[in-house]
């Protein structure tokens, strides 16, 4: 079930904020890999931010590939801060994405560098723990291996 081949470990995790009213919406995001629109930027995480986003709007498809996308709204400003692929397409599964469905663009949020346990370096992927946050609902359970036939 190896669904990417792609190494994030040297890379930082970052804390990301809502640009609008500096709420923490996630703390382990990254500097995306591009799902659909390689001319934007975004940030990413894998776990579902539920404590600081809600769904907005309807679901709608990127005219890049056939992604299924929603709007994901800051829950304390309300504003849109970036969008979940509901339904990843094949070309995007086949893709480096490591699991990371949580989308935040650039212009809503910023980043700050995660520090490690000894608060001097930065802290990275590599030496993430699994799991830290809520992860029991909206668990993605898709599988790259139907789009390889
Ligand atoms: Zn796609
Ligand atoms: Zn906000």
């Amino acid at each position: 079930m190896s669904t990417s081949s792609c190494s994030f470990e040297d890379r930082c995790v970052s804390i990301l904020c809502c640009k609008f009213c500096k709420q923490v919406l996630s703390s382990r995001g990254m500097k995306a890999v591009l799902l659909a629109d390689t001319e934007i930027d975004l940030f990413s995480t894998d776990i579902p931010p539920t404590n600081a986003v809600d769904f907005i709007g309807r679901c709608y498809f990127t005219e890049i590939c056939k992604c299924k996308l929603k709007d994901i709204a800051c829950l304390k400003c309300g504003n849109i801060v970036g969008y979940h692929v509901i339904v990843p397409c094949c070309s995007c599964l086949l893709s480096c994405n490591n699991g990371h469905f949580w989308m935040f663009h650039s212009q809503a949020v910023y980043d700050i560098n995660r520090l490690d346990a000894t608060g001097v370096n930065f802290l990275l992927w590599g030496n993430l723990p699994e799991i830290e946050e809520n992860t029991d609902e909206d668990t993605l359970d898709i599988s790259a291996e139907e789009c390889i036939r």
